[in-house]
C-alpha cells in the first residue's frame, strides 16, 4: 500500500476544520466502563483507495472498539458460506427502530428485519456457530486479520462487560430462540456476538478491512481470491445504505449518500463503490447511537470531494 496524495490533504483539512468540535456534541457510550472512560475528544479518519493507496489523519491509527461495525464482517462471513440460505432467518428491511429494539421481533415471529440491528446480528452469529462450532470466534479473528493485513484481537475486558450487562441482547436472543429461530444455545451465540462487538481496530485497519466493498468483492491484499462475489458485495452495500446506521439511515442517505455502518464505539465505515473505503472515529454519540462528529466528518468529506453514490 502507498500514500494517497490526492486525499491526504482532504483528511487533514477535515480533521483541522472539525477539531474544535471534538467532544462538544453527544455522549460517549456509557453502558460499560471500558467505553465510558474513552476520551470524547478522540477524532480520527482513514481511507483506502480502490487502487490500494492509504491516508489517515488525527487518531486514524488508534485502535478502538468497533462494536456494531463488526456486523458487516460477520454478515460477509455468513454470506461466503451460506449464500441465499442466510435470508431464510433474516430480513432486509430498514427497522426504523433503535438498534436493540425488541418490538418488531414479535410481529415478525422472531425473524429480525435486517442483519445490522442487534437481533439480526445475533441471528447471523447463530448461523456462524452452526458453521464453525466452538471455532467461530477464531474464524472471525482469522478473517479480520486477513482483511486488515495485520493481527486483530478481541478486547476481553469489553467482551466480559458486554456479557455482564447484555440483558437486552439476552432478551433478544431468548425471544428468537422461543420462536425456534436460533439453532444453537443462546450462551454460545451471544459469546460470539459479544466478542465481535469487542474487536479492537483503528480507522486505518477498518478502511483496509472493508476495502473489498469498494472493489466488487476483491481485496487489495488478497491476490486473486475474492472475499465475496460482486453480487454479494452490491447487496452488502445496499444493506449498509438502508440499514447500517439504524433509524438514522434515511438522514445518512440524504446528507451523505454512502453505504455506512456505525458502532457505539463511535466508529463509522463508509464505502464509495469503485473508489474507496473511509473510516471515521469520534466516540461521542448522538441520540441514534451514531458518532455525532463522525457524521459531520463524512458529510464534509462528501461535500469536499463530490464522492457519493448519488
Ligand atoms: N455492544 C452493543 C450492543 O450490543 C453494540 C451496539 C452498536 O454498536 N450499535 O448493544
Amino acid at each position: 500500500m502507498s500514500a494517497a496524495p490526492e486525499f491526504q490533504p482532504v483528511l487533514d483539512g477535515i480533521v483541522a476544520a472539525l477539531s474544535e468540535l471534538r467532544g462538544t456534541e453527544g455522549q460517549v457510550a456509557s453502558y460499560i466502563p471500558a467505553l465510558a472512560r474513552i476520551d470524547a475528544r478522540h477524532f480520527g479518519m482513514a481511507l483506502v483507495t480502490a487502487d490500494g493507496q492509504e491516508a489517515q489523519a488525527g487518531d486514524g491509527a488508534m485502535p478502538f472498539s468497533i462494536q456494531s461495525i463488526s456486523k458487516v464482517f460477520t454478515l460477509t462471513l455468513a454470506m461466503q458460506h451460506l449464500g441465499e440460505a442466510l435470508w431464510e432467518r433474516i430480513g432486509r428491511e430498514p427497522s426504523g427502530s433503535a438498534f436493540n429494539s425488541l418490538v418488531q421481533l414479535e410481529f415478525e415471529q422472531g425473524r429480525p428485519r435486517n442483519p445490522f440491528i442487534n437481533a439480526g446480528a445475533i441471528a447471523v452469529a447463530d448461523r456462524l456457530v452452526s458453521l464453525f462450532g466452538g471455532g467461530a470466534k477464531a474464524e472471525l479473528l482469522a478473517l479480520m486479520t486477513a482483511l486488515a493485513g495485520e493481527p486483530v484481537a478481541f478486547d476481553e475486558e469489553v467482551a466480559a462487560s458486554e456479557a455482564a450487562t447484555g440483558f437486552r441482547n439476552l432478551a433478544l436472543a431468548n425471544f428468537m430462540k422461543s420462536f425456534g429461530k436460533l439453532d444453537n444455545p443462546v450462551e454460545q451465540v451471544l459469546d460470539l456476538y459479544f466478542h465481535q462487538c469487542a474487536l479492537r481496530m483503528s480507522c486505518l485497519q477498518l478502511a483496509r478491512a472493508a476495502a473489498y466493498l469498494s472493489r466488487d468483492g476483491h481485496h487489495p491484499l488478497w491476490a486473486g481470491r475474492a472475499v465475496c462475489t460482486e453480487r454479494q458485495t452490491r447487496r452488502i452495500n445496499a444493506l449498509m445504505l438502508t440499514c447500517g446506521t439504524y433509524d438514522a439511515a434515511g438522514e445518512f442517505a440524504y446528507r451523505i449518500g454512502l453505504p455506512c455502518k456505525s458502532g457505539v464505539g463511535g466508529g463509522i465505515v463508509a464505502v464509495v463503490p469503485d473508489r474507496l473505503t473511509l473510516a471515521v472515529w469520534a466516540p461521542a454519540l448522538d441520540a441514534t447511537g451514531n458518532s455525532a462528529l463522525g457524521r459531520q466528518a463524512l458529510e464534509m468529506f462528501v461535500a469536499r470531494t463530490g464522492l457519493s453514490v448519488f
